[in-house]
């Protein structure tokens, strides 16, 4: 393909700038493709009636060219020059949602050349509601076909900048009027059928359309792994919208999603490589490995919709193999999220549940009695070991009713083994927020027997002698020389060099 200049043109939708549209108008009638806005994504234009014109954007997408183009018009009177046998219902729906993100599909007219419908006798129309996509149609002449402005394959684009990334030097013009409203592509409807039948999920919901003509149907492909079924809009065989980096949809109730990517990142952080991660404002928190992104909230999926296609470009800019993603409700435009998710991901998930079964202990915490010196020098000792899955590591004490800072001597001798307890603060034991997958463990019997009696409900409660193993005692060293201190050093070392063998035996699947 030979190289061109692209221009591009900033343009503002609230004050149309008609010289710009004037010669983008000019571009397309002459055979040129202009990538534009609309609410949905950026469009890649060409005038629709004309079949070399189609020909050059199957090109410079790189798209196969059985996969039909959507013909974009900006005023209703013209869907009569493109479609025939065109259906009563199509009044009423155009009423409601036109302009807006709604393909729908009709019987072709002569008119429209075989090249943009991909060889079909069907015809998909749509009539988008940014007004700087209208203007151009207009200056078009009316009919401008328009896939989104990406290489195909790669996530569809929500800014010119994205555009630019794909096809810089293959197009003749960019018009940039910043972020698109919506970020996922329109809903495509079969008007062909009756009822009409939903091939692409989009913002605009079954339940919206059967408010205004009843109940539609639904591709049954659109959300299914691997059907044996061609779906119904060529397009949506492809693989889709994919990141370079594997991408794996974690499947679960939220609770078990989050600790399934944690421990999956931590896996991944491990073998010294990041792992991308998927994550909502409301669970951002919780990752502490790997390259995390934040994609909107769940208390709005609208936003989740349209930073989608950002963040999987984004983390094409990153050195990681593998991105890992929350999943999201299946209600109103969660449908097409997931269907836009699953399509970058080939279809690859996992359950969380599994991955979390893996994992026997996420948190634990060493007592003392004052959790002073022995507990919280074993907890940082276990820090700093090479542990196979990740833990919250704590301390607490039986009687440390206030805060208090290490003990100087503890702090000594862990200072002069490259550690400090600098940071810590002694915790009382309370029993509390202790679930199944929490080990407590003392650093003597008493505090041990104590637990047992006083909270029944805790379930993994050891010495730390007993759960690794090794009659060590561990005396205590209070009001006696910093010698002391550091010989109980050594024995809380060797138990616990032995404590993250038996954790990583457990990480690798042995009881
Ligand atoms: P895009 O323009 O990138 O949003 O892709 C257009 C989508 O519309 C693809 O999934 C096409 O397969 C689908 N499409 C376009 N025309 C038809 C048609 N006549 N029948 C069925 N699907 C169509
Ligand atoms: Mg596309």
């Amino acid at each position: 393909m030979n190289f061109m200049e692209t221009i591009v043109r900033k343009i503002d939708k609230h004050q149309i700038d008609k010289e710009i549209i004037r010669e983008a108008g000019e571009i397309l009638q002459s055979g040129g493709l202009v990538a534009f806005p609309t609410e949905t994504v950026y469009g890649l234009g060409a005038d629709a009636l004309k079949e070399e014109a189609a020909r050059k954007t199957y090109e410079a997408k790189g798209r196969p060219s059985d996969n039909p183009l959507i013909v974009h018009i900006a005023d209703y009177e013209d869907l009569k020059k493109i479609a025939v046998n065109i259906p009563p219902e199509t009044d009423a729906l155009a009423s409601h949602f036109w302009p807006g993100p709604l393909t729908m599909i009709f019987e072709k007219s002569g008119q429209v050349p075989y090249g943009t419908t991909g060889g079909l006798d069907t015809v998909a129309v749509r009539m988008p509601r940014d007004p700087i996509a209208a203007e151009l149609i207009r200056a078009a002449g009316g009919f401008v076909s328009a896939p989104s402005a990406n290489t195909s394959g790669r996530p569809s684009p929500t800014t010119a900048e994205h555009v630019r990334e794909d096809l810089d030097g293959k197009i003749d013009m960019i018009l940039d009027a910043g972020d698109v409203d919506i970020g996922l592509e329109s809903t495509i409807l079969d008007m062909t059928v009756e009822p009409p039948m939903i091939l692409r999920p989009g913002a605009i919901t079954p339940d919206m359309f059967e408010e205004v003509i009843g109940p539609v149907s639904i591709d049954e492909t659109i959300l299914g792994s691997e059907s044996e079924k061609p779906p119904k809009a060529p397009g949506m065989k492809y693989r889709h919208y994919a990141p370079r980096a594997k991408l794996v949809i974690v499947d679960g109730d939220l609770r078990e999603e989050i600790l399934a990517i944690r421990q999956l990142a931590y896996a991944a952080h491990r073998k010294g490589k990041e792992a991308g991660i998927i994550a909502t404002g409301e669970t951002l928190q919780f990752y502490k490995y790997g390259v995390v992104k934040n994609i909107g909230t769940r208390e709005n999926e609208k936003t989740i919709a349209r930073n989608l296609y950002r963040v999987l470009r984004e983390f094409d800019e990153e050195d990681i193999d593998t991105i890992y993603s929350e999943s999201f409700a299946m209600q109103g435009i969660g449908k097409a999220i997931m269907n836009r998710l699953e399509k970058a991901a080939g279809h690859l998930r996992i359950a969380a549940a599994a991955v979390v079964k893996e994992q026997r202990y996420r948190r634990i915490i060493f007592v003392s009695s004052t959790d002073s010196a022995r507990g919280p020098m074993a907890a940082e000792i276990l820090r700093h070991q090479d542990l196979m899955q990740e833990y919250v590591i704590d301390s607490m004490g039986m009687v440390a009713l206030f805060p208090e800072p290490a003990n100087q001597k503890a702090e000594a001798i862990m200072k002069s083994a490259q550690m400090t307890l600098k940071d810590h603060f002694s915790q009382q034991f309370d029993g509390e927020g202790i679930q199944d997958d929490t080990l407590v463990l003392a650093v003597e019997e008493s505090q041990k027997k104590k637990i047992i009696s006083e909270y029944g409900n805790i379930k993994n409660v050891y010495t730390i002698n007993e759960f690794v193993d090794d009659d060590t005692e561990i005396p205590n060293p209070y009001g006696k020389p910093l010698t002391a201190y550091g010989e109980c050093y050594e024995k809380l070392r060797k138990l616990i060099r032995k404590l993250a063998e038996k954790l990583n035996l457990l990480a690798g699947g042995e009881e």
